[in-house]
């Protein structure tokens, strides 16, 4: 086993007290680096950003006149796969299906809808059932991909228009092409570079029982990341499952169990948009990296409110967060059940 630094650097700022100018007081600040990429994260005080209610989505969530993605609509406004990648038309899992994208993201690619026969499901109802189906029916179409050849998968989500979701109805979408995305890249590369054997079962080794752990079911460990990329983050790491493809029910049970407590924790936190993203190891096979599933909160779904993202995260590839990862744990795990 190799050992992982947790490097932090504890800053003080002496800045004038908000609601009395003329006082100078010191506020301490925190800048934590990741221990695989060396990326630095910044860990704030005093300002609170997070909602302290949930803003009203009535007329966010009402019913359009047309919807591709419900029920009533879905046979008719999406296309079925090549025969080729799967015989099923269009991949359903329960009340889950997988459709092809008309987006060309990638050279294959799908949307998956957590629940065809309800127009919104908030993020307490995306029940761990809900999670297994899609997750079930991404699997299936990944494994048709890679039928065809071995390459660089992703399944991501957006979730409502901060997230950069340009349709309401809850979907998730899957990439696949001989290139993959940066951080993807990035992670594998890294994860190879590692001097021990695994990063990924180093990391969990490290981490299990301290006050990042959420808990573990199956290969998934569940833990908040040392230096976050953005707020709230959580972490699943399949430890051992080198790519989508090498999920097995259990795998993805697991992993839907655990989608659903944070979706729920992040529902009781009045927060309302979120982005995630599972990521595959690539075409070359590589036993060091391990799956890694990874959910970042966006801002509210609320007019005029602030971008979660500033020139910190867009231009300097640096977060800045004002919820440690340690208090997100905490948070997560009331509701880990497994
Ligand atoms: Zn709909």
């Amino acid at each position: 086993m190799a050992d992982i630094a947790f490097v932090q650097h504890e800053i003080t700022a002496r800045v004038p007290e908000l609601t009395n100018p003329t006082s100078i007081i010191e506020v301490p600040l925190t800048i934590r680096i990741d221990p695989l990429s060396g990326r630095s994260s910044r860990l704030i005080t005093g300002t609170k950003l997070a909602p302290t209610e949930r803003p009203d989505l009535s007329a966010l969530i009402a019913e359009p006149p047309f919807c591709p993605f419900c029920e009533s609509k879905i046979e008719m406004a999406t296309g079925i796969f090549d025969a080729a990648i799967t015989d099923e038309g269009r991949i359903r899992r329960g009340a889950s299906a997988i459709v092809p994208n008309v987006m060309a993201y990638s050279e294959f690619s799908s949307v998956g809808l957590y629940d065809t026969t309800r127009h919104f499901v908030d993020l307490d109802e995306l029940t761990a059932e809900r999670v297994e189906d899609l997750m079930n029916g991404f699997v299936a179409y990944t494994k048709g991909v890679h039928a065809l050849r071995p390459m660089w998968s992703s399944v991501n989500a957006n979730y409502l228009p901060p997230s950069g979701s340009s349709l309401v109805h809850p979907h998730a979408q899957s990439a696949h092409d001989d290139f993959g995305t940066s951080t993807q890249r990035r992670l594998v590369q890294l994860s190879n570079e590692w001097s021990g054997e695994s990063y990924w079962s180093d990391l969990i080794e490290a981490e299990e029982g301290g006050p990042r752990w959420i808990g573990q079911s199956g290969r998934v460990s569940v833990l908040t990341p040392w230096a976050p990329l953005g707020f709230h983050e959580v972490w699943a790491i399949v430890d051992g499952c080198e790519d989508i493809t090498d999920l097995t029910e259990y795998d993805v049970a697991d992993l839907a169990a655990t989608m659903s407590a944070v979706f729920g924790t992040y529902y009781e936190l009045n927060l309302t948009s979120f982005n995630w993203a599972l990521y595959g190891g690539g075409p070359r096979r590589s036993d060091k990296y391990s799956l890694l599933w990874r959910i970042v909160s966006r801002s509210n779904a609320d007019p005029m409110y602030r971008s979660d993202v500033t020139y910190f995260e867009k231009l300097h590839d640096e977060a800045m967060v004002d919820t440690t990862p340690e208090a997100v744990a905490a948070a997560v795990r009331d509701r880990f059940t497994t």
